[in-house]
């Protein structure tokens, strides 16, 4: 071996070795994989290297095959990889085989608690990578030099994989990265042709470049030549350009995980050719989970660009909507110069026209998804939901068919669970109703038992029950769904229309008519506190009901508004209460002003905590509240 100079040990990032213990605790069932892992990073350098001579031809040094070559050594017990990619510098070996690159891992990774530490799911959320390695390797040492620079400035790396790495400086004459494997113990296995076969034929077939084995030698030992011959042992055509009859799901299946980086299966894709005045192919993919970044805001995301069949970039997030940011693939355009620059896209048309057939495409692809395969689907709303009801606010063209996405709680489903679509919902509407009736809140356990909901249960009409943060600003953007509006009904003056027939509406009349004394002792009583007080026709069991004003914020867009430390505006809840619940008759019977006013109040107040909401003034409530009590044992 050559000299090497400027030797040093460095450490690894804690979060790296965290990561290499995860990882060899959660796949030992499934150690080949490495070979998968090591296999796509060269596959990348490749591209990168055959997009950054684009610009600077002379990158390709040789002008040799861009390839792969996987070999072993059985009595010194080594894999070897080598790629002629891009290679990497001194500076890009200590950054990228020293911490983990994602940004926001590392954060990730020191909030878990112990047990989510042992939790080997979790590997989904990073994908495995180059350290995959040390599954089967207890030594990994990493040849690598950068494109364009002289062969005096090789690259030698080593690790253990336990906690330190070394790197000298070497003489390499070949551009591009080999990985030495020096397999650990019982893992001898791999340091087998027809294993290595076998495995990459599994995992790597969709790579897109040749993987070269040496040829299985037969004859005597002394006629061996120095130099194996090579054959190739995958398809070597990039995936997405072969017709769909001829992938298979596995095929599918493990290209996803090379543009991805994610360890699982996603749960559905899209596979596309289109031709005509744009021409392009796309396959998109739906993950199976989400990860742990996918709320932060910098995190990137987007597909993979080639343009005919040369990579591009990674992360193209122009091709799709932000609610779409969880969907993986690949995009190739004929249409788009090679030269194209993040700039260039932000600007040209061909990307917006190619952004909405894609959406279009994601859409239709959730549909499906929703129809054939149901339970597949609730796993995609459990993930994703949250991210796809930012929908409707950003993409209107394409508002109807979100919302038919959407999955809701509602009060003709057990537990809270987020099964019920738009269209089942439509589909069980009462005669005569013309609406579709929600509310919102905390909580399934608050809003299930609100007594705005009395009326409701009474006649038999179903509620969808909204509880996730976003959901009071996802109705406002909401208006109708397959000709019905929304109606909230903790907002405004209930009208059940149809649902209510002439009697019930004549009776109504009459009971407010007959309580209009209530009514306005109690707005006395109540004063600044509400906006108004009227009898209420949605209440069987409880006293007494806030309602908020048509126009104003609801209590869930109010407390976020808070949160973010802007200045909400001013708005007082209408009291209603309901005529025929003995404390309101006891009410309106109370002749001292003084014990109408207490009791009024703590209806009040209690109407407010049924709504979830928290009290201004709760000392003053448990006064008044012990004081009727008193009253009462005395
Ligand atoms: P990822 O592939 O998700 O970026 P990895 O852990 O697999 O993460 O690899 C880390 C980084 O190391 C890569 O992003 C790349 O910059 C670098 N790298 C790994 N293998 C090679 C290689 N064969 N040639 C050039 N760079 C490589
Ligand atoms: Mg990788």
């Amino acid at each position: 071996m050559s000299v090497e100079t400027q030797k040093e040990t460095l450490g690894f990032q804690t979060e790296v070795k965290q990561l290499l213990h995860l990882m060899i605790h959660s796949l030992y069932s499934n150690k080949e994989i490495f070979l998968r892992e090591l296999i796509s990073n060269a596959s990348d350098a490749v591209d990168k290297l055959r997009f950054e001579a684009l610009a600077k031809p002379e990158l390709l040094e040789d002008g040799a095959e861009l390839k792969i070559r996987v070999s072993f050594d059985k009595d010194a017990k080594t894999v070897t990889l080598e790629d002629n990619g891009i290679g990497m510098s001194r500076e890009e070996t200590i950054a990228h085989l020293g911490t983990i690159a994602k940004s926001g891992t590392a954060d990730f990774l020191k909030n878990l608690s112990g047990d989510q530490k042992k939790d080997s799911s979790l590997i989904g959320q990073f994908g495995v990578g180059f350290y995959s390695a040390f599954i089967v390797a207890d030594k990994v040492e990493v040849f690598t030099r950068r494109a364009g620079l002289a062969a005096g400035e090789g690259v030698h790396w080593a690790s253990k994989g336990e906690g330190e790495f070394e790197i000298a400086t070497v003489e390499k004459a070949e551009r591009g990265t080999r990985i030495v494997l020096h397999l650990k113990s019982g893992e001898e296995e791999f340091a087998d042709g027809w294993r290595l076969r076998n495995v990459i034929k599994k995992y790597s077939d969709h790579i897109g470049l040749p993987i070269e084995l040496p040829k299985e030698f037969h004859g005597e030992e002394k006629d061996k030549p120095a130099e194996p011959e090579w054959e190739v042992v995958n398809r070597a055509s990039a995936l997405w350009t072969r017709p769909r009859t001829e992938v298979t799901d596995e095929q599918y299946q493990e290209f996803y995980k090379h543009v991805s980086h994610d360890y699982d299966n996603p749960l559905s894709w899209s596979h596309n050719k289109v031709e005509g005045k744009l021409e392009y192919t796309s396959l998109l993919y739906v993950p199976g989970r989400a990860p742990f970044d996918l709320y932060q805001r910098e995190a990137p995301r987007g597909l993979k660009l080639y343009v005919q069949r040369v990579f591009i970039m990674d992360q193209a997030d122009e091709f799709l909507p932000l609610y779409l940011r969880f969907i993986k693939g690949v995009v190739d355009s004929n249409d788009l110069s090679l030269n194209v620059s993040r700039e260039i896209l932000q600007k040209d048309p061909v990307i917006d026209s190619m952004k909405s057939a894609l959406t279009k495409r994601v859409l239709d692809m959730l549909e499906k998804l929703a129809k054939n395969e149901p339970e597949q689907y609730k796993t995609f709303w459990k993930n994703f939901g949250q991210v796809l009801k930012e929908g409707p606010a950003e993409d209107f063209a394409n508002k109807e068919k979100i919302a038919g996405l959407l999955r809701f709680a509602s009060t003709a489903e057990g537990e809270g669970e987020q099964v019920v679509s738009l269209g089942d919902y439509v589909s069980r509407l009462k005669q005569g109703q013309d609406k579709i009736y929600f509310l919102t809140g905390e909580s399934y356990a608050q809003v299930k038992n609100s007594p705005h909901l009395e009326v409701f249960r009474k006649k038999g009409i179903e509620v969808l029950l909204l509880t996730d943060r976003i959901d009071e600003w996802l109705m406002s953007y909401l208006t109708e769904f397959d000709g019905k509006s929304f109606v909230d009904v903790a907002r405004g003056d209930l009208d059940l229309g149809l649902l209510d027939s002439e009697e019930d509406k004549k009776a109504q009349e009459e009971v407010a008519k007959s309580k209009e004394g209530l009514v306005e002792r109690l707005k006395t009583a109540l004063g600044e506190q509400v906006a108004e007080v009227r009898v209420s026709h949605r209440l069987t069991d409880s006293p007494a009901i806030l309602a908020i004003g048509e126009q104003d914020l609801g209590l869930q867009m109010r407390q976020i508004l808070e949160a973010s430390g802007q200045k909400v505006p001013d708005s007082k809840p209408i009291f209603e209460f309901n005529p025929s619940h003995p404390l309101i008759e006891k009410l309106d019977a109370e002749p001292d002003e003084d014990r109408f006013g207490d009791l009024s109040h703590i209806l009040f107040d209690q109407a407010a905590l049924a709504a979830g909401d928290s009290l201004k003034d709760p000392a003053a409530y448990v006064q008044r509240l012990n004081k009727l009590l008193i009253e009462l044992s005395a």
